[in-house]
């Protein structure tokens, strides 16, 4: 089915031909015509799969099909869990929107950089709101928009944005926009009790779950490697070498684990760099940048770049540290294979962790062959990793390898 039996404009079928894009992807061809008769949408497929422009294309047509009231207030609201995929969503609608008759605005606000320039870029009014929730209150306590104007609430990562983290957040903001409203909430994971609760937000919403066919799923490669938690820095820059790993992006579960790892890596020349929360956003945005343009080979991250982010042929991530959720896990893992590219996932599994990741292949429906990195064999038992907090492990005696080896070949 071509886009063209979408119901999209002419000027937007033009956008999309400039990008070369010949066919919507299933989530696309479903939500595009629903989106289009106003209906709130439920939508699920996964990572990598063009969920921004399932809900981008048929906003943008609305919006340039009933022109907007003078002064003019917003009336799409995007609302995304990180400061980067705001900028992300927004640049996305603005190259759309480039392709229209120019009459549309677009603003974006995230936290982390100065509210001012953001007042200023809201003066005269703005039809598109992409934001991070805590900087959208911000500006709403500074009287710098109003959301009385909103006829389509976007969530986009929903699961994210309903989860306790953001709970108080989404409250606030909701009491701010109209009750009468088009709700569109996507992602590529939800969870049951946040279906339950996206369920008594929407009204009569249609759901879309693009199902995990073979033709559809990310083409991921998954593999899970058993090693010691202390070895695991060594590992890392083993494989890189040997493996010949052009970009890596690699999660931990602190900022200070994300600082060490890179600090070790680059110790050992790789171009590696830290990104978590509590960098600048300065910094932030230009290790993104570096990475997206290759000028970096490992990012080193914690969920904050989990969800969303786009970057192209992005070939490896490594869970050094394994996701809390099997919907992290999803998330994390998404940032490679995108676009219908092939991708790798690696998982370093320790003693101490190994329980987890049972759980986490069980909720997967995955069952993955613990490798063994000749030079990096595991030693430390369960009961070792916790007297040593699965961290630093002693080291190991002949005697210790031999149990363990022994333990690998019953
Ligand atoms: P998701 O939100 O589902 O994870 P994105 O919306 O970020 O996925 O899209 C992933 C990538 O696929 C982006 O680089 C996007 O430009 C590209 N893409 C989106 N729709 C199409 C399409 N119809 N044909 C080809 N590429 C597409
Ligand atoms: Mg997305």
């Amino acid at each position: 089915m071509p886009f063209s039996s979408l119901g999209l404009s002419p000027a937007l079928l033009r956008a999309l031909s400039a990008r070369a894009y010949t066919l919507p992807t299933p989530i696309q061809a479903a939500a595009i015509p629903a989106v289009l008769q106003d209906r709130d949408v439920l939508g699920s497929a996964q990572t990598g799969s063009g969920k921004t422009l399932a809900f981008a294309l048929p906003l943008l047509q609305q919006l340039t099909q009933a022109p907007g009231e003078r002064p003019r207030r917003a009336r799409a609201l995007v609302l995304v869990p990180t400061r980067e995929l705001a900028a992300q969503v927004g640049d996305e609608f603005r190259s759309l929107a480039q392709h229209l008759d120019g009459s549309l605005k677009v603003t974006v606000v995230f936290g982390g950089v100065s509210i001012n320039p953001q007042m200023m870029g809201l003066r005269g009014g703005t039809d598109i709101v992409v934001a991070t929730p805590g900087r959208l209150l911000d500006l709403l306590d500074h009287n710098a928009l109003s959301l009385a104007g909103v006829q389509t609430l976007v969530l986009d990562e929903a699961d994210r944005l309903l989860d306790l983290g953001f709970a108080e957040e989404l409250q606030r903001l909701r009491a701010l926009l109209p009750a009468k409203r088009q709700n569109l909430f996507f992602s590529a994971t939800f969870p049951p009790a946040v279906q339950a609760l996206a369920q008594t937000l929407l009204q009569d919403p249609v759901r879309i779950d693009v199902l995990p066919a073979p033709q559809t799923q990310p083409d991921i490669v998954q593999r899970a490697i058993a090693v010691d938690a202390a070895q695991r820095t060594q590992l890392l820059r083993h494989l890189i070498g040997q493996q010949h790993w052009s970009r890596v992006l690699v999660f931990v579960a602190t900022k200070h684990a994300a600082e060490i790892v890179a600090d070790k890596l680059r110790k050992a020349d790789i171009d590696a760099e830290p990104f978590h929360g509590e960098l600048s956003q300065g910094k932030r945005t230009q290790v993104l940048a570096d990475f997206k343009a290759s000028r970096l080979t490992v990012v080193v991250a914690t969920d904050v770049a989990a969800r969303g982010l786009d970057i192209a042929q992005l070939p490896v991530v490594v869970n050094y540290d394994l996701p809390r959720s099997t919907s992290d896990y999803t998330h994390r893992i998404g940032r490679t294979g995108r676009a219908g590219e092939s991708g790798l996932a690696v998982n370093f599994v320790s003693a101490a962790t190994e329980a987890h990741f049972r759980l986490i292949e069980k909720r997967q429906g995955l069952q993955l062959p613990r490798e063994i990195v000749a030079g990096f064999e595991p030693v430390q038992t369960v009961s070792e990793a916790a007297s040593t907090g699965g961290v630093k492990g002693k080291r190991p005696s002949k005697k210790d390898k031999l149990r363990a080896a022994a333990a690998r070949n019953p």
